[in-house]
């Protein structure tokens, strides 16, 4: 990509970011090159996803005093996590590619899920109680994606 020579790095990334799914579309599925790379990245991410997420969200469900049913490992495209009603959490293995902090917030936030299935004030009282900075948090996320 080229820039003008005095555009940060921030505002490149956030290009990038914003952008990538069209990016992505401009580059043709067939390409087995970009696909063996895609597939082994998704493979990485999954194995190192698979010795941390479980963990990462078993010490906070301690920590917090939650308990959910049972962790699962997903790859959408489009969400970073999510609850469903029978207590299962679902976590992004893209997560492993996002700074720490923004990793736990989501997993705190699923976690306040399991108390509240809606984003009402109730449920972000419940967050910020364990995530003080979640605004700053949940706004330096949207500069990632958590598709491969
Ligand atoms: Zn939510």
């Amino acid at each position: 990509m080229s820039v003008p020579q005095h555009t940060s790095d921030f505002l490149v990334k956030r290009f990038l970011n914003i952008n990538r799914d069209l990016i992505r579309e401009q580059i043709p599925l067939s390409d087995p090159a970009t696909q063996r790379a895609r597939d082994a990245k998704k493979k990485l991410l999954m194995k190192d996803a698979k010795k941390y997420l479980p963990y990462r969200l078993e010490y906070f469900a301690k920590l917090y005093g939650y308990s959910y049913e049972k962790c699962r490992l997903s790859h959408a495209a489009t969400r970073w996590g999510s609850c469903s009603s029978n207590g299962t959490i679902s976590l992004n293995i893209g997560l492993m590619q996002v700074p720490e902090i923004l990793r736990d917030y989501v997993i705190i936030h699923e976690l306040a899920h399991l108390n509240h299935m809606d984003h009402s004030s109730a449920f972000w009282q419940e967050v910020a109680s364990h995530d003080p900075k979640y605004k700053e948090h949940r706004k330096r996320l949207k500069m990632f994606s958590p598709g491969i």
